[in-house]
């Protein structure tokens, strides 16, 4: 598994004092000056990158604001096939009656069938949330190559918060991994969503 989190969790050291800063963008900027020693050029890669990452993850946002009006815990994701949306939802399990309706599980039953194949290859998983167990073996079933998520799940995340299902060493599929994309955004979602209901 290779793991790339926005703001890293351990370059402190090197003193990069942007890594405190929130704005995702110049995080990817002192990302880029820690892992090159031309990080003029290496600031170009990555801004492109973190461009269709933060482009893609608004949608799923989109999706877990769409989730929150429906009463729904408010997680987002959306499924990327070739550069483009194949599928989008957030968290139905209320309205479906559905304990494995979560916004990941529904979106890769969709994009398998858009697709005619359960194995999703050039796909990448776009989600608020950390993925829980359940979506974190849907991922390596489906056979998703790139995971991009928000913010980190201390109650039940699968990446690596509570489990470290993806990276498991007796898994052959691995799946590339970003963290931190909006993250900020992503849990103010859920934080409010909670506190309007307490
Ligand atoms: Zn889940």
């Amino acid at each position: 598994m290779r793991l790339v989190c926005f703001p890293p969790p351990q370059l402190s050291s090197n003193g990069f004092s942007l890594l405190s800063l929130s704005s995702p963008f110049r995080s990817a900027f002192s990302v880029a000056s820690v892992l090159d020693p031309f990080p003029l050029f290496s600031r170009v890669i990555l801004s492109q990158a973190m461009e269709a990452d933060i482009q893609f993850m608004q949608e799923a946002l989109a999706e877990a604001r769409a989730a929150a009006t429906a009463g729904e815990v408010p997680i987002g994701a959306v499924l990327i096939h070739k550069g483009k949306i194949l599928s989008r939802s957030g968290n139905r399990t209320i309205r479906d009656n559905d304990p494995t309706a979560h916004s990941e599980m529904v979106v890769l039953r969709e994009a398998a069938r858009h697709l005619g194949n359960y194995r999703l290859a050039d796909t990448t998983l776009y989600v608020t949330i950390e993925p829980c167990s359940m979506c974190a073996g849907a991922i390596i079933q489906a056979r998703v190559p790139r995971l991009v998520y928000g913010a980190d799940d201390p109650k039940g995340g699968a990446v690596r918060s509570c489990f470290e299902i993806l990276s498991h060493p007796c898994l052959n599929h691995h799946v590339e991994i970003t963290a931190g994309i909006l993250a900020a955004d992503c849990t103010s979602i859920l934080q409010s969503f909670f506190a309007e209901r307490r």
